[in-house]
Parts: C-alpha cells; structure tokens; sequence
C-alpha cells in the first residue's frame, strides 16, 4: 500500500483529522476512547510489514486484486475519446466496499478486537463485513433500519448465511441514520472487545482517513496499470460516484496532488436537484456536523437533515465524506448531479455496448461522460464501483 506524501498536500488530511475546514472528531465523550485508542494506533499497524503484506494477500488471492484496467472501446467511440473502466465490478463481493472492510478486519484483529459492529442502509456494506468477519472467524453484528430490512431481503440473507446477526433499528424513520445511531451506542457500550467497522470515508476522525487509504489501491493501480497501456501515468479525467465518498476517494487518492487530473465526482439528482427528491449533497448542502465530522450535508434551515432520494441505494445518503467537501469547496473537484433517469439510461448503454451491466452508482458515474466535452486524445478513466446484479430488479422494472 502506497501512502501519498501529507506535506504539501492540500487536499490530503491533516495531523489534526481535517481537509482544509472539514473533517474533525465531534463525539459524546462515552465514544471517545474508542476513536481515541483507533486515531493513535491506526498510521503505525497500517506501516507495519506484517499487515501490510497479509493486506496485499489478501486482496489478491482473496478479492482478486489487481482488478483489470479496461479499454472500453465501443464506449470510447460513442464518446470519441479514450474510456477506460477500472473494474471494481470484478472484485470479490461484487463492490470496492470489500478493500476497505479486508483492511479494517486485519486492524481490528492487531488491536485485539474479536468482535465487530457495523450499520448498513441497503446492506452492501453489511454484506462485505459479514464477509471478512466469516473470513476471520469474528463475531458480527450489523444493525439496519426495521424498514430496510424490509425492503432489502437478499442482502439480509447474504448476512444471515454468512454468520452475521442483523438487529433490527426501530427508532427514528428505521433506516440508515437510525441503524448508525445504534451500531454507535452498541460500540459505546462494548469498547473493550468490539471494532466498529464504518464503510465510506465519513464518521469522525481517523474514519476518513482510513478508509480512503485502503481504497487508495485503486488509484495506484491505475497509475501503473495506465502507463503500461499508454506510456504515462496520468489520465486527463477520473470520474467516480460519490455516495459518501469511498470508491471516489480511492481513485482519486494518487491524483490528488496532479492538477493536470481532473477529478469528476458524481452524485445522485434522484428525481432531480430541485424536485425535493434528490441525494445531490454538494449542489443542496451546508456545512453542517453529521455522524461525527464537520461536512457539507442537506439540512433544513433550522438544521434538521433532510432525507436524501435516490433510485440508487448506495448513493442515498444525506452527506458527503470531508475529504469530498474539501474538493468541492477548494474547486479541485468537479462535481456532477446525475437524475435517476440518466443513471438508468446509462447502465443500459454499457450493457448494451460492452457487455458489462453496472451497479446503478456505477452508472451515475458513466451518465457524467455526456456532460463534460473530450478531445479525442483525452483518456478518461470511469471507476465501475460495483456490479448490477443487485439492481436487476430495478433494471427489469424499465427493459
Ligand atoms: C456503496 C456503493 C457506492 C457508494 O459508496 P461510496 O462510499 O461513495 O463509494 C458506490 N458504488 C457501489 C457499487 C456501492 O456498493
């Protein structure tokens, strides 16, 4: 694992956990030995030669890491430019959520936790906990909204079969903010013997942080997966979706400091920016404190959080990760707003001219190509996050 240099980086965090104004610790005192205990030990266990040769095996034999860089060729003439799709898609579980829960399983076990709490909305990232935890032999408990658990059946299943208990949230509205209320209080009160395992680049310092450094692999392949294709390390554009932040943050971690990069991040219009159903957080939020760090977020003038829509699960989210907010603020980034439609219509595009069915997030991602303008030579790259597998019913719903 490559660790980008701090110093000099603008857009990187910093000692004290921010990305210029975002970022940050805010906590109930109960959770802070917790936090405390990961932000102190966190940088040293990831140096280590040990974890980081068991990480590297792990996400090769395991994952099936180096995931391909693929030169899309049908796409590229559609867009006459030159796409390639760093193929998440192919990973173990089906998602990039998987590289970040391999990395804070291993983290987890060095610091003598044995048993693992996580939340989840749509329970992808339930899924991928359940995964590692049945891989290490380590209790599991995942806690999702009552309402969720209705409306996400497979995944739920996926859990169960893999070892893990669900518990239901059945305060607030039952989903994922309710469910992440509980998983909270749950590591409160067990902060002894239990990791909390969070599954984006959100949550209080060193969360983010964390996070984006175990997906950070994904960047780094490119670089050297790209100049073995093209002669240079450097694409003109990296485009990703943006939920709360993680398969994003991993490809761009290693560009972060390459301005030549242009660095696309799409997020989820729903219905459409304006229409009040929608997840497009940097186009509708303020800053504002959410799950534990200073961010932008939709939120209600007095401050209440707006709840997000989109058709995509794993984009419905209220927020954003700090390091996103500090990428939109500072102009670095280029952000997007893709409707529920576009995303729709460009998953049946990559079907249809690649053979490839993507994750609905996935397809936010490539719905950004139509709105930005290439020279033939440009060579873009599109993070596929996820596989569709999971959205065929929704797919199907539109054949
Ligand atoms: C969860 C998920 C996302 C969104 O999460 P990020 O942390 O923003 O990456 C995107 N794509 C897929 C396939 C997902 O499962």
């Amino acid at each position: 694992m490559k660790i980008a240099e701090q110093s000099n980086n603008p857009y990187q965090v910093n000692e004290k956990g921010y990305y210029g104004p975002y970022g940050g610790a805010f906590i109930p005192e109960m959770l802070y030995p917790n936090v405390e205990e990961l932000r102190e030990n966190y940088l040293k266990i990831m140096a280590e030669p040990s974890f980081q040769a068991e990480f590297e095996h792990l996400l090769k034999d395991y994952v099936g890491r180096p995931t391909p860089l693929y030169f899309a060729e049908r796409l590229s003439e559609a867009f006459n430019t030159k796409v390639y799709l760093k193929r998440e898609d192919l990973c173990h579980t089906g998602a990039h959520k998987v590289n970040n829960t391999i990395g804070q399983i291993l983290l987890a076990k060095r610091l003598g936790k044995h048993k693992i709490v996580a939340e989840t909305g749509a329970g992808q990232h339930g899924v991928a906990t359940a995964t590692v935890c049945a891989l290490m032999g380590l209790e599991c408990i995942v806690y999702m909204g009552e309402i969720d658990i209705e409306r996400q059946a497979p995944n739920v299943a996926r859990m169960k079969m893999l070892g893990a208990e669900v518990r239901p949230a059945t305060s607030g509205s039952r989903t994922l903010k309710d469910a992440t209320n509980e998983a909270m209080r749950h590591w409160i009160n067990n902060p002894v013997d239990t990791h909390y395992i969070i599954g984006s680049v959100v949550g209080p310092h060193p969360y983010p942080d964390m996070v984006a450094r175990f997906q950070s692999v994904i960047s780094e392949e490119m670089r050297t997966q790209l100049a073995e294709k093209t002669g240079t390390e450097l694409p003109d554009y990296v485009i990703a979706c943006v939920g709360g932040g993680s398969n994003a943050a991993g490809a761009f971690y290693h560009f972060l400091n390459e301005e030549s990069v242009k660095l696309v991040a799409v997020e989820a219009a729903g219905k459409g920016v304006s229409t009040g159903h929608s997840a497009a957080t940097t186009f509708l939020g303020k800053p504002g404190v959410l799950h534990g760090s200073r961010s932008i977020l939709m939120q209600t003038e007095d401050g209440q959080v707006v709840e997000p829509f989109s058709i995509s699960a794993g984009l419905d989210y209220p927020g954003i990760g700090p390091m996103h907010a500090n990428l939109a603020t500072s102009g670095r980034g280029i952000f997007r707003a893709i409707t529920d439609e576009e995303s729709l219509a460009a998953g049946f595009q990559l079907a249809k001219l690649e053979g490839i069915i993507p994750a609905l997030e996935s397809a936010h991602a490539l719905a950004a190509l139509k709105t930005l303008t290439f020279n033939p030579d440009d060579v873009v790259i599109v993070n596929l996050s996820g596989r569709g597998d999971k959205d065929l019913s929704t797919y199907m719903k539109f054949l």
